[in-house]
């Protein structure tokens, strides 16, 4: 039996009939399973409490219901080639910008009517788009965060328009709208990625700040849908062709990042390094305090091919781009130089003439992290773990070593060179490299010979 197999056998789902224990949800890790479902039961307990209590509709709410249900299919279908485009370069889409529809619901309609939107033009994306790659329990995760969101967001609005200041239908009543949807979906997602892992960093839980702005966008359009249904339902073609330009946007930003992204490692490929290193020491040239550049070189690395095979030196490389980013800072740039070699950039060391120090700190700290990595991994014949690993660091010291990237490159190649020479697994810092060698004289021995 195969070690997936027998953990989804043992596990909660075990005591549960046929296809429900087939469910992925079931070999989540105890935490995040638990999270994810106080989520989704939470949503439906709360559709299921306001249900009882709401009255039949009104011939214009359910217009509105069938109003919006038509139009976020009619998005999901118009938007499918660029969202198929979007998930090749990006494997999973984060910014869901049939929100429009969500948040028009929230403000024209009664929060179980606009949870029923939710849910129906959610389910139709799921079915047309997401479903070879999300199991149901993240769509279904997905819907409650939308529908409490929904809900939340719907229930402050009531709240600030019952009290006699206002109506839905005013400025500072739909922007507070907006803020709670993007707060409690945020919060709500964040939660559970911090549940999964609690070591990420707070930039990577509450998203790039790009993307919370593209959510905001997306609200903003739903409170423009909004109006335009209550006005006059026509005008919502006025809402498709900024929507259409917004789904572009989100792919050039995606297609941005893969080109500047290592597939292997996630690091910064070389190019997109050196570029962000420039613009880093240009920076370094306006504020004064040193930077450094840092070649780390894995030891035998050949070996582990040999050995375990590429699959698992992938594993290896990725494992150790994690480490890099895990000993640096944010704003410390760190790339895939190429093959097993990997580069970085730390930008501003303490105060000047104190660099060197904190660098020598830095590097030795990475040497000895990569040491002492672990990398499991599954393979065919069981589970795997490769261990003694070691690698060689290069460092050169901005503005000690030079001013210019490629000198300060070409420093912290040469001491890597130094450190490979002595014995590998070692630091060296700030070696410069050989002044190059004189023209060959013309009447000397190799002068004549390479004049021949
Ligand atoms: P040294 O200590 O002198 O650096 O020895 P080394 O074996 O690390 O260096 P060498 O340059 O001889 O070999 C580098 C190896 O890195 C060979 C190549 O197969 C492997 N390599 C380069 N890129 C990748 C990759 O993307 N994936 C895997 N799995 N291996 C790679
Ligand atoms: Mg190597
Ligand atoms: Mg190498």
């Amino acid at each position: 039996m195969s070690p997936g197999r027998s953990t989804a056998g043992a596990g909660p789902g075990s005591g549960l009939p046929g296809f429900v224990a087939g469910w992925a949800i079931w070999n989540l890790p105890a935490r995040l399973m638990a999270a994810v479902l106080t989520v989704e039961i939470t949503a439906v307990a709360l559709v299921l409490v306001l249900a009882v209590g709401e009255p039949g509709p009104d011939s214009r709410t359910i217009r509105d219901v069938v109003l919006l249900v038509v139009f976020g299919l009619l998005h999901t279908e118009i938007a499918h080639g660029v969202e198929r485009v979007r998930r090749r370069v990006n494997g999973e889409v984060h910014v869901n910008l049939s929100s429009v529809w969500f948040f028009a619901a929230t403000v024209l309609l009664p929060p179980v009517w606009a949870a029923l939107v939710a849910v129906v033009v959610h389910l139709h994306l799921w079915l047309r788009s997401a479903r070879p790659r999300n199991p149901l329990f993240k769509h279904v995760f997905s819907s409650a965060t939308v529908v409490l969101s929904c809900m939340s967001a719907s229930g402050v609005m009531s709240a600030v328009a019952a009290d006699g200041t206002g109506d839905r239908g005013d400025v500072y009543v739909l922007a507070l709208g907006v803020l709670v949807f993007l707060t409690v979906n945020t919060a709500l997602v964040a939660g559970v990625i911090a549940v999964n892992s609690p070591q990420t960093d707070v930039a990577s839980i509450v998203g790039e700040w790009d993307e919370n702005l593209l959510e905001i966008a997306t609200l903003c359009l739903g409170a423009l849908a909004a109006a335009a249904i209550a006005i006059n339902p026509w005008l919502v073609a006025f809402i498709f062709p900024p929507l259409l330009v917004l789904h572009r946007a989100v792919l050039v930003r995606q297609l941005e990042v893969a080109a500047n992204t290592d597939g292997k490692t996630g690091l910064l490929n070389a190019a997109a390094w050196h570029t962000q290193a420039e613009r880093e020491l240009r920076r370094a040239e306006r504020r004064s305090g040193p930077r450094a550049v840092l070649v780390i070189d894995l030891d035998h690395f050949k070996a582990v091919n040999d050995t375990h095979g590429h699959l698992a030196g992938d594993r290896v490389l990725a494992a150790v781009a994690d480490a890099l980013n895990a000993e640096v800072r944010d704003r410390d740039l760190v790339g895939r130089f190429g093959g097993e070699e990997f580069v970085v950039l730390l930008g501003a060391l303490g105060e000047p003439g104190t660099g060197g120090g904190e660098l020598q700190t830095v590097a030795e700290r990475i040497r000895s992290r990569i040491a002492a990595l672990r990398v499991e991994m599954p393979t065919a014949d069981g589970p795997l773990t490769v261990a003694g690993l070691s690698a060689s660091v290069g460092c050169a010291l901005y503005p000690d070593d030079g001013r210019e990237l490629r000198d300060l490159l070409q420093v912290a190649d040469t001491a890597l060179y130094a450190a490979k020479r002595a014995g590998r697994n070692v630091v060296r810092m700030g070696i410069q490299p050989p002044a190059p060698q004189p023209l060959l004289a013309e009447d000397s021995p190799q002068g004549r010979r390479y004049g021949q």
